[in-house]
């Protein structure tokens, strides 16, 4: 199916959704490593915390129960002093708990600890007080004992409890990460392999669109460069190949063209070089034979035939060999100023036998003050002879043809126009006849010529930085006009 998108716009979309898939794929990893870095924190500041305060209050909780015991045993106020520092460590780091707790059941257990605490140190500080003022009995002493150690074993159970959920709940988070991390290098992964083949199968489809129609191209170049010229190539996209290829066709129509155009002229060329060379061999033969040693009449007239065909030759030839060097840009000009009409009727001059014997009557409507013109004087006349030989070529017998000159453009050019009343030219032809090789057929039959008068004529006025044109009506005339500095 053709489509209109051209190369640049293929590329760029493409690339740019490769890299929207790059983008969408770096922005889960970084969205995936936060949520990583979220938990590790929350692991370390927050459960390893608790669980590391969990286990110094057990600590604590040990060391004050032995300074509490030693102090009842040996009365030594260092004790007191100790269990007393031990209970202010230990309500400390109950407070740092309190901070981090984050579910009921652990704020539960803690305020348990909390009270199970505060009770042990009312107790202590009242049996304390007890020992400073009086001897306490033994059974006192010892229902106190047994209060107190089932505190502490109480107190050292709740701790454990709640070391135990909060280490249970820091390996579900760990747990979670491991998962988190598996999640996100399998997504990285896909993520890869799906940027990787779009890249390949965005790569094989442009290389493929672009590819194909220039392989084509290429095939079609090569059949042209062998003469096969074929269908004209159908190439619907991209859009900058199907201009390629369309101007490619234009180029093989006007080779086309040029091919058969070539073949004519050169079957036209040897015609025309062909029919006076059989004129002159013809002629020659008779001569040598002797067909007419008794009639010097006859003999004149092939002898002056011998030259007339040897001279339209020459001028075939000379034709040919300036329009060469024309072609291949050598012209030189010597541009001098010179008066117009001088040169016309020098070449009337040479055309008034063949006007005569065709009847035609030839005119020249030149102003007498009309201003000298600069021009290569021999080149110009080239051109009005070329002029005026077609104008007697293909004006039927009776005919007028007129050479008119006038001044325009106030006077800073000079138009020269050579009309005649001949068979004229189509509407379609009016362009064409200056080109190379050009002869157009009204349907009248072939006339000789090179086909080159008219392109040698563009190229000299346009040398002189002039231009020349053509007006016509078939049937009624044609006039060629061209313009020179004055
Ligand atoms: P050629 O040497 O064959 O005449 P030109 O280049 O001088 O070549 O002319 C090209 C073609 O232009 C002629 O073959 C003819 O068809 C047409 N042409 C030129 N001058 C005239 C004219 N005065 N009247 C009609 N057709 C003309």
């Amino acid at each position: 199916m053709a489509s209109n998108v051209s190369i640049l716009s293929r590329l760029i979309s493409s690339y740019l959704l490769i890299i929207v898939v790059v983008l969408l794929s770096g922005l889960y990893t970084i969205w995936n490593l936060s949520e990583f870095n979220r938990l590790i924190r929350v692991v370390t500041s927050h459960d390893t915390r608790m669980i590391e305060l969990s286990q110094e209050c057990q600590d604590i909780l040990i060391s004050a129960n032995a300074s509490e015991r030693k102090y009842f045993v040996s009365g030594d106020e260092t004790y007191l002093r100790q269990f007393r520092d031990l209970e202010a460590a230990l309500t400390g780091k109950l407070n740092e708990l309190a901070a981090l707790v984050d579910t009921e059941k652990k704020r539960e257990l803690l305020e348990s600890v909390r009270g199970a605490c505060g009770r042990y140190a009312a107790l202590f500080e009242d049996m304390a007080a007890q020992t400073g003022s009086r001897r306490v009995p033994a059974d006192e002493v010892a229902r106190y004992r047994i209060e107190q150690d089932l505190i502490v074993a109480d107190t050292g159970q709740t701790l454990r409890e709640l070391t135990r959920i909060s280490s249970d709940e820091r390996d579900d988070k760990l747990r979670e990460i491991e998962a988190n991390s598996v999640r996100s290098a399998d997504a990285i992964l896909i993520s890869l392999v799906v940027a990787v083949i779009l890249m390949i199968a965005i790569s094989v489809l442009n290389t493929q669109s672009i590819n194909v129609p220039i392989s084509r191209l290429r095939e079609k170049t090569k059949a042209v460069a062998r003469g096969d010229f074929g269908d004209p190539l159908d190439i619907g996209s991209p859009p900058e190949i199907r201009e390629l290829a369309s101007a490619f066709n234009a180029m093989c129509d006007r080779l086309r063209e040029l091919d058969q155009m070539k073949i004519d002229y050169i079957s036209h060329l040897s015609h025309e070089l062909r029919t006076p060379l059989t004129a002159i061999r013809e002629a020659s033969s008779m001569l040598e034979e002797g067909l007419f040693n008794e009639m010097p009449e006859k003999q004149r007239e092939l002898q002056t035939l011998i030259r007339e065909d040897c001279e339209r030759l020459i001028r075939s030839v000379t034709r040919l060999l300036d329009f060469s060097m024309m072609e291949s840009g050598i012209m030189h000009l010597t541009v001098q100023e010179a008066p117009l009409r001088p040169l016309v009727e020098r070449n009337l001059q040479r055309f008034s036998a063949v006007a005569q014997r065709k009847r035609i009557d030839m005119r020249v409507d030149i102003p007498p003050d009309l201003p000298p013109v600069r021009m290569d004087a021999e080149k110009i006349e080239v051109v009005v002879e070329n002029l005026l030989s077609n104008a007697l070529k293909f004006t039927d017998d009776g005919g007028l043809i007129t050479i008119s000159a006038r001044p325009r453009d106030d006077g800073k050019l000079v138009e020269v126009a050579v009309t005649d009343t001949g068979r004229g030219i189509p509407e379609s032809g009016l362009k064409e006849v200056f080109e190379k090789f050009k002869r157009i057929d009204d349907g009248r039959g072939a006339v000789r010529g090179t086909g080159l008068g008219l392109a040698i004529v563009k190229h000299i006025i346009k040398a002189h930085g002039g231009r020349v044109w053509a007006d016509s009506e078939l049937g009624r005339g044609s006039t060629f006009t061209f313009s020179l500095p004055a």
